[in-house]
């Protein structure tokens, strides 16, 4: 878990937290990691989604809190799925 706690942060902070992410709104593969399979499931594939449903503001950098606090929500809904 600890591996896909880093893999998350990183995909988090270099794929939507600058504020116009390269290839918005196609950074975020259906398959092949855990954490893209989250990301979708939580709406936190792309800045359009995290607008939508999150409120995150567009064009603008996430804050690294804002970051941490998508990282355990993403690792949180990782963890139930595998206790299932
Ligand atoms: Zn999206």
């Amino acid at each position: 878990m600890a591996a896909i706690r880093r893999h998350c942060e990183d995909f988090i902070r270099t794929r939507l937290a600058p504020a116009n992410p390269p290839n918005d709104g196609k950074q975020t593969p259906m398959r092949g990691h855990p954490v893209f399979i989250a990301q979708h499931a939580c709406a936190c594939c792309c800045r359009d989604c995290l607008a939508k449903w999150w409120k995150v503001p567009r064009g603008v950098a996430i804050p690294a809190e804002r970051q941490q606090g998508i990282v355990e929500f993403l690792m949180a809904w990782i963890e139930r799925e595998n206790a299932l």
